[in-house]
């Protein structure tokens, strides 16, 4: 039987790129991608907008250190795991604050500290602290998550942890935060739309080059 070529970085950026277009960029304020990118821990992207959207707009760092805690744990509640989401939050708030809330200052330092300074927060792990490296202070930081994993492996590449899979698309793609940001967005697309857990084959945009498509 002929074997199915594995799609490069490149191929599949492209091919995700003609599927769905150019996408968004998660937000131009970086503590809103912080605030999001906590809330969005273990739930759904529909929840945050929720919660969001009942909230009318996502406070400042500087609201968020001057709210009682209850406060910060009341706009956290839809998300769930509020009480250690609402101490995240704070915490982030206030590293932010350690820079004065620029994001000038934040990107002016290398990104092996930040990384480090970010996963020293409770609450804080690899995603969520690659998730604010990207899209808040545009650092080429590949952010892995459940929906590449799963997609990466259904195509049919062999790759045995994160750091495989994010060394398969630094090799790829031009080493840039507009490329990386806008290449896991379409990733995660995709994940929602096609490949989930029960993935929906027959419509795939990539089923031509997928080594575990369904029938
Ligand atoms: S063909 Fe199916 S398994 Fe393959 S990428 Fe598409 S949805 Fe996922």
């Amino acid at each position: 039987m002929e074997r199915q070529a594995v799609l490069s970085a490149d191929e599949l950026y492209r091919e995700l790129y003609k599927a769905y277009g150019r996408p968004p960029w998660w937000s131009q304020d970086p503590f809103t991608v912080m605030f999001q990118a906590v809330l969005v821990q273990n739930t759904a992207w529909s929840s945050v907008q929720k919660a969001c959207a009942a909230l009318g707009e996502v406070p400042s760092a500087q609201a968020v250190l001057a709210l009682p805690v209850e406060e910060v744990e009341n706009m956290a509640r839809p998300c769930g795991f509020y009480k250690a989401k609402a101490r995240a939050i704070r915490a982030l708030a206030a590293w932010y604050g350690g820079y004065g809330f620029e994001r000038r200052a934040v990107q002016a330092q290398p990104l092996k500290k930040l990384r480090g300074e970010l996963l020293n927060i409770k609450g804080v792990g690899a995603e969520t602290a690659d998730v604010i490296l990207l899209y808040a202070f545009y650092q080429p930081a590949f952010v892995v998550d459940a929906y590449t994993r799963r997609l990466l492996g259904r195509l049919g590449l062999d790759l045995k942890n994160d750091g495989e899979v994010r060394a398969y698309f630094e090799a790829g793609l031009p080493r840039s935060a507009r490329h990386y940001g806008w290449c896991h967005w379409l990733l995660l697309e995709h994940g929602i739309a096609f490949c989930r857990k029960r993935p929906r084959c027959a419509a795939c945009p990539l089923r031509a080059a997928c080594a575990q498509r369904l029938k």
